[in-house]
């Protein structure tokens, strides 16, 4: 395995550290991106990967993408990522999360976690009885859902703003992929302002029966992408705007609550060259970690919401930057970051 510096998304992490603790089996990995606005905040992620390098890959690559997001939502918090390593089996003993906690704790609150793929919101309240470094527990304001489709309802707005003139959404056709926590919420902001939708979703009874109740239609989990509509909202899974995916878009507009949605980065190009504009996903779905690290400075509901009521101006910024230059609007996310973080 090549050296950590090496690794090609080693990108002058502040630090990386490994973690062993032979009594309990654990294993992790705590990448701290930037500590430039705050403390390195970002989740733990439990998961069972193919080698250690993918793990520590994982950890590099995602605790940059919270340096990014945390500093384009404006928070006074820098970018960091655990990564625990589980065995095939995914056991997860109480003293595996103890061993896990006193690991968070030994960095001293240069690293803050939070709820990630699998660790459940009954796990955070178990590290947080050992280290006071957990964010986002139920009575620091719980559920991010709510708060993510309300940015990303506020985004989806500026986008039809932006590409029609308007933010009046009476009409306007929404096409979403996915209905659970995030694009369910999404969806019913959007029926309230009398926009007309087409859903999607795996869980194919679940999309019938919120078009039904919201006055919309459902198709097809595999027809949503190619649906004849003015904005396409991905809320499912990541990746989903390939090279042919992005072919087969019929919207003048990208705007959705879904992480890393272009699979390779490329595809932000294929988007502009077509004409579709596209809101950068770390942008506009930030509610949620604007909740979860409310503790960090001590926000109230009042500053939750003027928060996530400035996601539609940000993205603003980025479209009339990225019209003014000809970069996309991801390249102009990604360079307004980094001269957030000092780089
Ligand atoms: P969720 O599990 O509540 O909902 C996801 C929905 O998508 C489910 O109903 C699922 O059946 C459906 N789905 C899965 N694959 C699909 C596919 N191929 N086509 C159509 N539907 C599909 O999850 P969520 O919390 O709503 O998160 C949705 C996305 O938003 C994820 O990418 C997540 O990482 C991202 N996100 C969520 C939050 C949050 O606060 N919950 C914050 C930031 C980003």
């Amino acid at each position: 395995m090549p050296a950590i510096w090496d690794l090609p998304d080693f990108d002058s992490h502040e630090a990386v550290h490994l973690f062993e603790d032979r009594a309990t089996g654990l294993k992790a990995v705590i990448a701290v991106h930037s500590t430039h606005l705050g403390p390195a905040a970002g989740g733990t992620r439990f998961w069972h990967y193919a080698d250690s390098q993918s793990a520590i890959t994982d950890a590099l690559r995602l605790s940059r993408g919270m340096s990014y997001k945390n500093a384009m939502a404006g928070l006074s918090a820098g970018g960091g990522k655990a990564v625990i390593l589980a065995n095939p089996s995914r056991a997860k003993p109480a003293e595996l999360l103890d061993a896990f906690a006193r690991a968070v704790d030994s960095l001293g609150g240069k690293y803050i976690t939070a709820q990630d793929v699998g660790m459940s919101e009954a796990d955070m309240v178990h590290l947080s009885k050992t280290t006071a470094h957990v964010a986002g527990l139920p009575d620091q304001g719980g559920d991010p859902g709510p708060y993510t489709s309300r940015g990303v309802y506020l985004g989806v707005r500026a986008a039809a703003k932006h590409v029609f003139g308007t933010e009046d959404m009476q009409g306007v056709h929404v096409a979403i992929q996915g209905v659970g926590s995030v694009g369910g919420g999404l969806a019913r902001y959007l029926a309230q302002q009398g926009a007309k939708l087409t859903l999607a979703d795996v869980d194919a009874a679940r999309a019938a029966a919120l078009a039904d109740e919201l006055g919309g239609v459902s198709v097809a989990a595999d027809a949503i992408m190619s649906v004849e509509a003015d904005i396409f909202s991905p809320c499912a899974l990541g990746a989903i705007l390939t090279e042919d995916s992005v072919a087969g878009l019929n919207v003048k507009a990208v705007a959705g609550g879904a992480n890393n949605q272009l699979a390779k980065g490329i595809e932000g190009r294929m988007l502009a060259d077509r004409g579709i504009l596209y809101a950068p996903d770390y942008v506009i779905n930030a509610g949620g970690i604007i909740n979860v690290l409310r503790h960090i400075d001590s926000a109230d509901d009042v500053e939750i919401n003027r928060r996530i009521d400035a996601i539609p101006g940000r993205l603003s910024e980025i479209w009339k930057e990225s019209d003014a230059s000809g970069s996309t609007p991801a390249e102009v996310a990604d360079k307004m970051a980094q001269k957030l973080i000092g780089r």
